[in-house]
């Protein structure tokens, strides 16, 4: 009996180590995970119901459920109905015997039940998710061993399978759902490490960068000014000069942005609820936003206070908005801004119906020049994060593909 247990335990643990060993890395994240995951799924189903566990009482039970609930769970009724597929097959043709119709009648039964919490499950926080298919488990057999019940004796042996099977799927499932929700967890914070040292290098190397160009520049201006005074030098020649000057304006200006990747300047700190940015980024934003006929609508519902730069959340919150816009430029919609604050949260929504991202895209968000555009830069997205990053605050981003996105800002007060 607890030889089989183990083995039983080992079968469904094998797809778990294998992906973590094998299928971990940032290409399978992206473009094999649910199809990985659901052969390995499958691997581990088959092999559950090839060696079940015997009951010193001569009951026979396996875990076969456990892979097929939590590929539900994670990945929704399609990726389900392949394993759902391969259970059925597995069970009713090869294996086939007595039981094939109630096997194949009960599965049928249980199916639409586990994939109706798909949804609410993927937005639980972990611990819940954890309970959540814990009980799922324990439900799920429960229902067969009622189905069971009108067919056999009901004598020790069967509530001896009963006590066995119940616990076992639960604790099973239990342990199972903690490593993966520990793996998923590592994944993301590996994430977003990655992130912060990507932003952290860009924003010191922008810094010396700048600097050292911006006093040089000062210099050749001061000597410039000096010679448009001169008396000289012809003023046909003087325009020149002027010409020079602007061009010269134009690099500080440049510099000073690509400085704004990396300190707040004290000049601009502002204790303040966004309320005058979210309004000053509409009103820039409304003749751009008309021209691509996208309506922008504000809801602003926030009396939280935050220290910040001025020019910094203008200059983010425009490339946002735009970056929405200019996703909707073939459909037209509607861009919403929502800004509320709750407990001790600012959060600013940009929601735009447009052209959406796959999960691959999103991954790419905030390289510096990554771009889809044929005119685009690749900056503005790199400097949200960089600004939202100093600011302690997280980004998440929403997004289906043809459906539209949404960049939510959470800002700690
Ligand atoms: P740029 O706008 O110059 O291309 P960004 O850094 O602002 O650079 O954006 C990078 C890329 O991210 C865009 O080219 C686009 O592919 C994608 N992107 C950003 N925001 C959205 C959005 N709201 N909808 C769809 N794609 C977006
Ligand atoms: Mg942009």
């Amino acid at each position: 009996m607890l030889e089989s247990l183990l083995l039983n335990f080992l079968i469904l643990l094998l797809p778990v180590l294998a992906y973590l060993i094998f299928f971990e890395d940032r290409f399978y994240q992206y473009v094999l995970r649910m199809p990985v995951v659901v052969l390995l799924a499958a691997i581990s189903m088959v092999l559950s119901m090839s060696f079940p566990i015997h009951l010193e009482s001569g009951f026979i039970f396996d875990l076969r459920l456990i892979p097929l609930i939590m590929v539900a769970l994670y990945g929704g009724y399609k990726y389900a109905f392949i394993l759902y597929l391969v259970l059925i097959s597995y069970r009713c043709l090869i294996i086939g015997g007595d039981g094939s119709i109630q096997a194949f009648l009960y599965n049928t039964a249980l199916f639409p039940f586990i994939t109706l919490w798909s949804n609410k499950f993927r937005q639980l926080e972990p611990r819940s998710r954890i309970c959540l298919a814990g009980v799922i488990a324990f439900f799920s057999i429960l229902f067969y061993l009622i189905t069971l019940a009108p067919q056999i004796p009901l004598n020790q042996e069967f509530w001896l399978l009963v006590i066995h099977s119940l616990t076992t799927y639960f604790f099973m499932t239990i342990i199972l759902m903690f490593l993966i929700e520990k793996i998923i967890a590592n994944v993301k914070a590996r994430e977003a490490f990655l992130h912060t040292e990507r932003f952290h290098i860009i924003s010191e190397l922008s810094a010396s960068v700048a600097h050292e160009i911006r006093n040089p520049l000062t210099v050749t201006n001061g000597f410039l000014q000096l010679l448009r005074e001169s008396n000289e030098i012809p003023q046909k020649e003087k325009e020149y000069i002027h010409f020079s000057l602007q061009e010269l304006n134009r690099a500080e200006q440049i510099v000073s942005d690509f400085l704004a990747f990396s300190k707040p300047q004290s000049e601009n700190m502002v204790l303040s609820n966004f309320k005058e940015e979210v309004e000053y980024t509409k009103n820039i934003l409304l003749p751009y936003a008309h021209m691509h006929h996208v309506e922008i609508q504000l809801s602003f519902k926030n009396s939280l206070l935050k220290k910040y730069d001025k020019n910094q959340i203008q200059q983010c919150l425009i490339n946002l908005c735009k970056n929405g816009i200019e996703a909707m430029k073939e459909i037209g919609g509607t861009l919403m801004i929502a800004v509320s604050g709750r407990k001790n949260q600012i959060i600013i929504a940009i929601k735009d119906n447009g052209i959406g991202m796959t999960e691959d895209e999103i991954s790419w968000l905030g390289k510096p020049y990554y771009s889809t555009k044929k005119h685009g830069t690749g900056l503005g997205m790199l400097m949200v994060y960089s600004t939202i990053h100093k600011m302690k605050g997280t980004i998440k981003v929403d997004s289906e593909k043809g459906k539209g996105t949404t960049f939510t800002l959470i800002i700690p007060v």
